[in-house]
């Protein structure tokens, strides 16, 4: 088959031929269709320091996708071929002390798709059973292959109180542009999103956000919709340290900072004024609850209150992926997905 893979230690991603995957009894194989492109594949594409601290050449790389299946291991039981899937890329071991309680999503020994083993940019990928998500009918391919990062934001809004709530979005990123429009579907009272690039800021109002506004206007902003007091909820969905601390500084006493941006070093933070004598509560995000965030995200799709399609701005081939790169990077793209089938 065809694929995107890091063939060796060093810049670039190349396409190559490679032996079609073979599922184990546990796993399916799955036609891809279409794959989102994400930070997290840029980071490998230019090789950063974390890449090359624990991505091992060569692998296929892509986490996000959505397909058919076509072919089932001999214990699979509640997927079928011809199924419209798409997954959870985190494969977790199960077993361990959060996985047993529920939390999953920080298991220890997760591995994920197209970082530490094959991933989607490729014609087919290997997937265990159990991390297959159904795709309902109306739902597209474009849909589907979206749905790791829309994860990301049903799993830092709706794990908020954000019913009638002043919820700040510091970063529009293609998450926080989705959570624009999650946290409004979920009932938010106003919806304020900051960002320094005015095409996803336009993003975000599109997605339904009340207010869009730089970072230097954004404390004037929250004075004016919360009567001085302060957002009840921030999402932090851009991982630079002035965002972070806009964060702390503009929720109310007593409100809830939702941490998914990562920072690319630490951030020194005054613990006493900016987190405690606030009586703040933080909540780091990992990917996306298993499957509690998976449920919520096809809910609200189903509801028709909540529709991505705004967000995907650019489409390309396999083998366009220089140029996909180039967009992600120039800050003019929303969502980038490949076409692949
Ligand atoms: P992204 O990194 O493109 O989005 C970040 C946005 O923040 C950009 O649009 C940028 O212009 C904006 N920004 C820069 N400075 C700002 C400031 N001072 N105030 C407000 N916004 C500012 O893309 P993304 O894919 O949406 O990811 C968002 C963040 O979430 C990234 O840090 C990413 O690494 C992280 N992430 C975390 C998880 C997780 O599980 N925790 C999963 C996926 C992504
Ligand atoms: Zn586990």
């Amino acid at each position: 088959m065809k694929a995107l893979i890091k063939g060796s230690a060093g810049p670039g991603l190349v396409l190559a031929d490679v032996p079609d995957p073979t599922p184990r009894d546990d796993e399916v194989l799955i036609r891809v269709r279409r794959a989102g492109v994400c930070g997290t594949d840029v980071h490998i594409y230019e090789w950063d320091d974390w890449a090359r601290r624990r991505v091992k050449p060569p692998i296929v790389v892509g986490h996000e996708f959505a397909g058919d299946v076509v072919r089932v291991g001999s214990l699979v039981t509640d997927v079928k071929v011809g199924d419209r899937v798409t997954a959870e890329g985190h494969i977790v071991d199960g077993r361990c002390l959060l996985c047993r309680t529920g939390n999953a999503h920080v298991c220890p020994y997760t591995k994920i798709i197209g970082v530490d083993r094959d991933g989607c940019f490729a014609e087919f990928i290997v997937m265990p059973a159990t991390n297959v998500w159904h795709l309902d009918d109306k739902i597209s391919y474009d849909i589907g292959g979206i749905h790791d990062p829309m994860g990301n934001a049903f799993h830092t809004a709706l794990t908020a109180d954000i019913p009638g709530a002043y919820v700040l979005i510091t970063g529009c990123g293609p998450i926080g542009i989705f959570a624009a429009g999650i946290c409004k579907a979920a009932g938010a009272a106003r919806v304020i999103a900051s960002d320094v690039n005015d095409r996803r800021l336009a993003l975000a109002a599109a997605m339904g956000a009340d207010e869009v506004v730089h970072p230097d206007k954004a404390e004037e902003a929250v004075r004016r919709a919360t009567d001085g007091l302060g957002v009840d909820v921030v999402l932090e969905m851009s991982g630079v340290p002035a965002a972070i601390h806009q964060a702390l500084a503009l929720v109310r006493v007593g409100g809830r900072v939702q941490m998914l941006g990562i920072p690319t070093t630490a951030v020194p933070i005054d613990f006493a004024t900016e987190v405690i004598f606030k009586g703040l509560t933080l909540y780091g995000v990992v990917g996306r609850r298993m499957y509690d965030t998976w449920i919520q995200m096809t809910r609200f799709l189903r509801s028709g209150a909540f529709d991505p399609s705004p967000v995907i701005t650019h489409r390309f081939p396999l083998d366009a992926v220089d140029e996909a790169m180039r967009v992600i990077r120039s800050g003019e793209a929303g969502k980038v997905i490949f076409e692949i089938a």
